[in-house]
């Protein structure tokens, strides 16, 4: 259900429209109309529906999103089709060469890997927007897991607008996360390509991140370091920290477990004597 539209290029919820004018469509640039009202709930429609939109499906948190990337790049198209691929990608930024991908919904590890292959040919550098609805919580999926490996910022942006895209300091083991840091709000205006030697300090776990992503971003946390390399023992402290408390929950569960087992054959003890006399 469509909830959001444009009016003279500022997005409109579909609560404060007004039926029989004319909206814009944000994904294909077409018009739309406001309908619903007492049995179902207000939303847009397509009068002259065009194949090629999906935006009717998708959430008011997803194009949300959408909107903010349109308001950091104001040069960004939405729903931009690449016929190289036969794909629509979310936002596109043509003058630096960026897609971002937002994803609200869960999504599956082969899917992730078709749209990189896609992306990947296109020439442009692809990055991933995980909606704080389905991802960045304790638990980590397959897929998940892999974007973190790649150019991935979350984001809390609600169906009104609100909220952040950020960067976090995080402890990942396996498949969970046991130290989540501060929300970092970033920018992305602009990007910058590592180069040899940049980094003289980094906190651990922003090690893989200077190996394996080609860029960071203005505001994301090696930025910061980039900016201030002394943010960098900051972030180390809190890194220490977040390892001293794992290791100290895990002592914790150990010691609970020692007791619980403890009382259990104690108890069984008991009984046995109980029995017998
Ligand atoms: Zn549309």
């Amino acid at each position: 259900m469509q909830l959001i539209a444009l009016e003279d290029g500022k997005s409109v919820i579909a609560l404060y429209a007004q039926k029989g004018k004319d909206y814009t469509c944000p994904g294909c640039q077409g018009t739309v109309r406001l309908r619903g009202g007492k049995q179902y709930q207000l939303h847009f429609f397509h009068p002259n529906p065009k194949t090629n939109c999906t935006n009717h499906s998708k959430s008011p948190y997803h194009l949300q999103t959408q909107l903010r990337l349109k308001k950091i790049f104001p040069d960004a198209h939405m729903e931009h089709y690449f016929p190289e691929v036969n794909r629509f990608a979310d936002v596109v930024v043509p003058s630096k060469k960026l897609i971002f991908e937002v994803q609200c919904s869960p999504i599956s590890l082969f899917e992730v890997r078709a749209r990189q292959k896609a992306y990947a040919r296109t020439g442009y550098l692809l990055v991933w927007i995980l909606h704080e609805k389905n991802f960045n919580k304790r638990r980590l999926s397959d897929s998940e897991r892999h974007l973190r490996k790649f150019p991935s910022y979350y984001t809390n942006i609600d169906p009104r607008g609100k909220g952040w895209i950020y960067d976090q300091l995080e402890l990942i083991s396996d498949v969970k996360r046991f130290y989540i840091g501060k929300k970092c709000p970033i920018h992305l205006t602009q990007h910058y390509y590592f180069k040899k030697d940049m980094f003289q300090k980094s906190p651990k776990s922003l090690t893989d991140r200077i190996e394996n992503w080609p860029v960071f971003f203005s505001g994301d946390l090696l930025f910061r370091i980039w900016r201030d390399p002394d943010f960098s023992d900051l972030l180390t402290h809190l890194e220490k920290k977040g390892k001293r408390q794992k290791t100290k929950k895990i002592w914790i569960t150990l010691f609970k477990n020692i007791v619980a087992l403890h009382d259990k054959h104690l108890k069984a003890a008991l009984l046995r004597n109980a029995k017998r006399s």
